[in-house]
């Protein structure tokens, strides 16, 4: 048996096809959550099952020897960020893990020990080991595990001021989700994230931007840091990267490029042949013309959205694909159960928050579609 962490549906899904899931019997879903901002490219992809089919060779080696395959994908992401070095691991959570070992590792080999304080941010997602549970800026991650890590304090979201005033000579790093996803699709106002930017670069504090949600083209840009028009220390990146094969990446500008050198950190499964390629399918899709149509959509979405004329609607809000309708007077999950009862999948997020992550290839027509049945559950 399963261990109770998943409360799931009684239904059993056994294929996809592009924005579509089907289950035994063969009936037909509409994914607005695609496996929670994974499947970037939808269902069924030939040229992902191509990269699988011929990574299957060699799926694993270890980072013992050269595979060639993760210095592509690194090459390709430090191209498409404009940071400098990358290294791989599996998950958002480990992603983040590894980017606050190496923003300390940054402080204490300039400034000695001590300086290892990281601000995030109120109402933030940044995962769930021991480390990114305390990182998380909400309570209700506090419980049950402790001791947590030490060294994590939390300014609320879009003031600048608090930020400045929990600023101290033991700040190493502040960790901000640029729209933060689990919290309720809140995009962060452009003029607070580039006043804590400038901050940091003043201060030699890092920026880390946890783009495992917003990243790899779902906000429109290949990371969402991109349009705020900032420049981050430190960048992670997960759930879209592999299009559904598990892959995170921490990816490093000018400041600590080299700040990990062999053995300061490491991961067995991290990088391997097989995740990467497939990423590299993904990454090398994602063109101008790709992320242009991703914003077009979302555009599309958010404003039809905005056209449904209910009472229980208190705001839709987003970025490119990522998109959040606040509820008022109904609770998101009868919501979420009514879409599914009409074959819609759809998330939930934050303070009672409908969540839509379709594939980064959703039509139109399917946006129609999703419009129809949501504008019918409301
Ligand atoms: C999902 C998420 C994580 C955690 O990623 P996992 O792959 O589940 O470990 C971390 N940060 C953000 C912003 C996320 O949305």
């Amino acid at each position: 048996m399963l261990m109770n962490t998943y409360q799931k549906p009684d239904i059993t899904f056994v294929k996809g096809e592009g924005c579509y899931v089907y289950t035994d019997n063969n009936e037909k879903y509409l994914d607005f959550t695609s496996g929670i901002g994974v499947n970037s490219l939808g269902y069924n992809n030939p040229q992902i099952a191509q990269a699988l089919l011929s990574g299957a060779n060699l799926m694993h080696l270890s980072n013992l020897y050269d595979t060639q395959k993760d210095r592509i994908l690194a090459d390709a992401l430090v191209d498409k960020t404009g940071l400098k070095s990358v290294f791989f691991a599996n998950s958002g959570a480990e992603a983040n893990e590894g980017a606050i070992k190496l923003a300390r590792k940054y402080s204490f080999d300039k400034y000695g020990e001590g300086r290892f304080e990281i601000i995030t941010l109120k109402n933030s997602f940044h995962g769930r080991t021991i480390t990114t549970l305390r990182a998380t800026g909400q309570d209700r991650f506090h419980k049950y595990f402790m001791p947590f890590t030490d060294g994590f304090i939390y300014a609320e979201a879009n003031n600048i001021n608090d930020v400045k005033e929990k600023i101290s000579s033991q700040t190493c790093a502040i960790m901000i989700e640029l729209v933060q996803g689990e919290g309720g699709v809140l995009p962060l106002e452009l003029e607070f994230v580039q006043e804590l930017a400038k901050i940091c670069t003043e201060q030699d504090i890092l920026l880390i931007a946890d783009e495992v949600q917003t990243g790899v083209g779902r906000c429109g840009a290949f990371c969402a840091f991109l349009k705020y028009d900032i420049a981050p220390d430190i960048v992670t990146l997960a759930k879209g990267l592999g299009g559904g094969i598990p892959i995170g990446a921490i990816i490093s500008g000018e400041k600590c490029k080299l700040t990990f050198g062999p053995s300061d950190h490491a991961s067995t499964f991290g990088g391997n042949p097989l995740s990467c390629s497939v990423a590299n399918v993904v990454v090398s899709s994602m063109n101008n013309e790709f992320l242009n149509n991703v914003q077009e959509n979302g555009n599309y979405l958010l404003h039809k959205l905005q056209q449904i004329k209910s009472s229980h609607i208190k705001e839709v809000r987003g970025v490119g694909l990522m998109i959040g309708i606040e509820l008022d007077g109904l609770i998101n999950i009868d919501i979420k159960n009514k879409c599914m009862e009409q074959n819609l999948l759809v998330l939930t997020a934050g303070n009672n928050t409908i969540r839509l992550l379709p594939p980064l290839i959703v039509s139109k027509t399917e946006i129609d579609i999703c419009v129809k049945i949501l504008e019918g559950a409301l």
